[in-house]
């Protein structure tokens, strides 16, 4: 089998509707492109015809190759598997709704030969998600970028194109909470933005709620930065100052008005309020240790089901990287 040039991976879950779109669109875009491409169709556990219908598309054009996973996993990790198995000088991650354009596609492979080692889509607007989305993505961006050591440009996403340098590197990175974001950004190298308007979903439904999103931007925050840790250091020095200060005043108070008995207002006060913190401490550390609890158990990212298209060798569960 020979190896070629561009790898584009497509994570799906219940895209049953995307797969003929997609797959003419891609193909329409990638004939242009004119370089050899495989294209790699994650199935992360669909529960409609999206399996059947990839691997109907297999059978007729061999360039679609599937990877079936045992289940969902999410979409960082149905990417994480597309990309291990990326043949590529390349690797393109794209999603299935067709609001990362395929055009663009052309413009980030022409980026690439003029040496960018990184090529991502940047949405400098979003006209096209709800103003609840928008505002929650704005601020998320925000705190991310205060609190992580690396940058995450304002509006990429995963869509984006590597080189296989990167891909490599990225392989090495093998730990469970998978914000890919954050892992794109740590790797580095020669890095360039295009910006572009992202455009409403092709058809589907989105397969994120709010609370999914919710625990997604915790997810990234704990696994890029240890800066809650020490927030929740400071707030027990604050609290402790300020007990301090309070019982300070409590004893001079005492020295010179003499004991009052009552005092059951301001003991229910620092009680709860110390109860309280400690409480978010707490959840804080137990954020972290949360995470430190998964990696130990060192499971594999992820179970093929089945594969189509791919030589056996590189179909194996977990592969490392390869030279
Ligand atoms: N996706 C996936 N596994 C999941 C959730 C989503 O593979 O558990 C895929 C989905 O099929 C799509 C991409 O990830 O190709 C982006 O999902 P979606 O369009 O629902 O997200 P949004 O654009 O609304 O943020
Ligand atoms: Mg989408």
């Amino acid at each position: 089998m020979t190896v070629p040039m561009l790898s584009l991976v497509v994570p799906m879950l219940n895209e049953a509707e995307m797969v003929p779109i997609l797959k003419e669109r891609l193909t329409e875009v990638m004939g242009e492109i004119g370089e050899t491409y495989e294209i790699i169709c994650v199935n992360d556990g669909s529960r409609d015809g999206t399996a059947d219908l990839l691997d109907a598309a297999h059978e007729a054009d061999g360039r679609i190759k599937v990877l079936h996973l045992s289940r969902n996993f999410g979409k960082e990790i149905a990417l994480t598997a597309g990309i291990d198995h990326a043949q590529g000088a390349a690797v393109i991650a794209i999603d299935a709704d067709l609001q990362d354009p395929p055009e663009l596609i052309s413009e980030f492979v022409r980026l690439w030969r003029a040496g960018h080692e990184v090529v991502y889509g940047q949405r400098n607007e979003r006209r096209t998600d709800t103003a609840l989305k928008r505002m929650t993505a704005n601020a998320f961006y925000r705190v991310m970028g205060r609190l992580a050591r690396v940058d995450i440009p304002a509006g990429a996403g995963d869509f984006r194109l590597m080189d296989r340098k990167v891909v490599d590197a990225l392989g090495q990175l093998r730990e469970r909470n998978r914000f890919m974001k954050g892992l794109f950004s740590w790797v580095g190298y020669r890095q360039i933005a295009v910006p572009y308007r992202r455009p409403r979903r092709a058809a589907g439904r989105t397969k994120f709620s709010y609370w999914g999103l919710w625990n997604f931007a915790l997810d990234g925050i704990t696994s890029q930065s240890t800066v809650p840790l020490r927030v929740a250091g400071y707030l027990g020095f604050v609290v402790a100052v300020i007990s301090v200060i309070y019982a300070s005043f409590l004893v001079i108070r005492t020295l010179v008005y003499g004991s009052d008995v009552p005092g059951y207002a301001s003991t229910i006060v620092a009680v709860l309020f110390l109860g309280g913190v400690q409480l978010i401490v707490l959840g804080v550390i137990g954020e972290y240790l949360a995470r430190i609890f998964e990696e130990t158990k060192q499971r594999p990212l992820y179970l093929v089901q089945a594969s189509r298209g791919f030589d056996a060798a590189v179909s194996a569960s977990t592969p490392k990287t390869r030279t």
